[in-house]
């Protein structure tokens, strides 16, 4: 599976990447986005989620595990589940809301969920690189688009 390897230089640059991807994807699609804390990941959304429409602020969720955009086209879902142990305990019907048909999604911190958004369409990966420097990368799931076992 080809892994993307992109590297930015300021907010702008991370904004302009997730506009790029957001090009990509379609409705029903859930991006998953690792990273430690201040390495863009809400920048990244704030990009992609423009581009798909979105005219709202996007901002991080802090009260609930999400925020839903309404655009004329599809609803952006915005997830960080830092704060979420792992789902066993939670009702699995938190996710529901935010993924699926007429949703695009993006999820920080994910491996707290890791079982439910297996289906995920792409992967990203930041890290800090010194000052406003950042390692992207962009990989597929393996999952998505290969042909079922026979
Ligand atoms: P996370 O969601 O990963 O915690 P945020 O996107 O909320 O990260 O915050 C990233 C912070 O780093 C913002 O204050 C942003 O302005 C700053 N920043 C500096 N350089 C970059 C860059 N190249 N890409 C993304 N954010 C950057
Ligand atoms: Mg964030």
């Amino acid at each position: 599976m080809a892994v993307h390897v992109v590297e930015t230089s300021d907010p702008v640059g991370t904004e302009t990447l997730g506009a790029e991807l957001a090009a990509g994807l379609r409705d029903g699609d859930v991006v998953l986005i690792r990273g430690e804390l201040g390495s863009g990941k809400t920048t990244l959304v704030r990009g992609a989620a423009r581009a798909l429409g979105v005219t709202d602020p996007v901002t991080s969720p802090s009260f609930a595990i999400g925020h839903r955009y309404r655009t004329p086209h599809v609803t952006v879902s915005h997830l960080d589940l830092y704060r979420l142990a792992g789902l066993e305990r939670e009702d699995p019907a938190l996710l529901a809301d935010y993924l699926g048909p007429g949703r695009i999604a993006f999820i920080e911190w994910p491996s707290r969920a890791d079982r439910e958004l297996e289906g995920a369409r792409l992967r990203v990966t930041m890290s800090h690189r010194g000052g406003d420097r950042r390692r992207i990368e962009l990989g597929g799931c393996p999952e998505v688009g290969e042909a079922p076992p026979r």
